[in-house]
């Protein structure tokens, strides 16, 4: 651990700080020179938040929120303290600006060094850095979280492969910090290029939604181009909270992501009605940050599905750990009043070994209450019987929603040849939106 009195805190000591730094943070945004954090804390009084637990009486924060107080509205130190500022690209309308003071910028080296050390780094280590540098937060987070660590950063940044490849090569780099599809290519162009005996170990990468079939192809990749095992690892971050090293990986636990929560409080919430929801159970990820001084965020809506569970790592690490992302909010449907993931219902059919993986979810309005049908495709010639049943089964007890599943012969759903795949379908009239003959339909 970079930090073990601060990652292996117990539970009363955690929630102590927590408390203590949450309250300094509403009374400090209640009363400082930002309109913005005036009107947004209003109705709040400061001396009632003295606990993680007085979180839900304070009001959210959204993207939106940044981009209306674009430049410098949510500033709640006067923009001379500041230091640097980073933007990221709106897709539509204005950039989102996060401005950061020293002490925030000593804040992100600390938990990008923490992070580091979770996927296996050491201050010893040469780290080759192949994120973007520059406005984009990667660059530069990886980089000074390196050098806080006493690591030898390479900033080679983006592109020119063959120099990338010539410096892991003649720099023995032990860490490649990049997006796991960056690393994805530079581990096959190292491979046509003939490449042995790197000294690499690990890799840190993010920036970019990535699967566990991502991760055994990395991991394979580049272990065939070392003298030893190369395993990747996830950092999880977002611009607006700090940039990457909210969460990572450990090297003991893959599959979940320990909170830096001295820093970050996480709470996974139901993104439509914004309450809590119980440890385990998925909802939107909401972040505040409760010790950066120029730019905070209150309840920050991330729109990042994931679930929240609580107790000690293996590392040793108590930090709460979040699952790896699963989703967007705006992907989440509303079945009957339930709120359904689509990725729940794609682990349901990727774990069923008589499936070959092709499915669709049909969302029948044509109802007062919407239905949910799930189309997929058997791998065998013939379907099973009672498979159909047995998914239902399963379906319900991960959904809480009864779904109408039907199955089909390989082949007969409909396929995207050019871009993202279509999984969700909408059913409004008598047309079927998948266009298939269904012998099963009663209407
Ligand atoms: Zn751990």
């Amino acid at each position: 651990m970079f930090r073990p009195e601060a990652e292996s805190a117990s539970e009363p000591a955690r929630r102590s700080l927590q408390g203590r730094a949450l309250h300094e943070l509403v009374a400090h945004l209640a009363r400082s020179r930002s309109e913005f954090w005036r009107d947004h804390l209003a109705a709040v009084d400061p001396d009632e938040i003295r606990s993680v637990d007085d979180l839900p009486a304070l009001p959210f924060n959204q993207k939106s929120d940044l981009r209306d107080a674009y430049p410098w509205g949510m500033l709640a130190v006067p923009r001379s303290s500041t230091i640097r500022a980073h933007a990221s690209s709106g897709t539509s309308g204005k950039p989102t600006i996060v401005a950061y003071t020293a002490r925030d910028i000593g804040i992100f080296a600390e938990v990008v060094a923490r992070s580091i050390v979770c996927a296996g780094g050491l201050a010893d280590d040469v780290l080759h850095v192949a994120y973007g540098y520059g406005l984009f937060t990667g660059g530069l987070g990886l980089h000074y979280g390196g050098e806080r660590l006493g690591a030898t950063v390479i900033p080679a940044s983006g592109g020119n492969v063959e120099l990338q490849l010539q410096l892991l090569t003649d720099l023995q780099a032990h860490g490649l910090a990049c997006t796991p599809s960056f690393g994805m290519l530079l581990a096959e162009r190292a491979a046509a290029a003939g490449i042995r005996d790197l000294s690499l170990r690990y890799l840190i990468c993010g920036a970019e939604p990535w699967s566990e079939g991502m991760r055994t192809k990395l991991e394979a990749a580049w272990t065939q181009l070392s003298r030893q095992p190369v395993i990747a690892r996830d950092i999880y971050g977002l611009s607006e909270v700090i940039g990457p090293g909210v969460a990572m990986e450990c090297a003991e636990s893959p599959g979940s992501l320990h909170v830096f929560d001295d820093h970050f409080l996480p709470e996974v919430l139901d993104p439509s009605t914004g309450s809590r929801v119980p440890d385990g159970q998925r909802g939107e990820l909401v972040l505040t940050t409760i010790t950066k001084e120029a730019q905070p965020v209150v309840r920050y809506r991330t729109g990042d599905v994931t679930s929240l569970r609580r107790g000690t790592c293996t590392c040793g690490r108590t930090h709460p750990r979040i699952a790896r992302i699963e989703g967007r909010t705006d992907d989440m449907l509303i079945i009957r009043g339930v709120n359904v993931f689509p990725r729940e219902i794609e682990t349901v059919i990727l774990e069923a070994e008589e499936l070959n993986g092709a499915y669709a979810m049909v969302v029948d309005r044509r109802e007062t209450l919407a239905a949910l049908e799930i189309h997929a495709e058997v791998a065998a010639p013939s379907v099973p019987s009672g498979l159909a049943d047995r998914l239902g089964r399963d379906l319900t007890s991960r959904l809480r929603v009864t779904p109408r599943v039907v199955l089909h012969p390989q082949g007969a759903l409909p396929r995207t040849a050019v871009g993202k795949v279509q999984r969700v379908y909408h059913r409004d009239d008598a047309t079927d939106p998948l266009g298939l003959d269904d012998p099963d339909d009663d209407c």
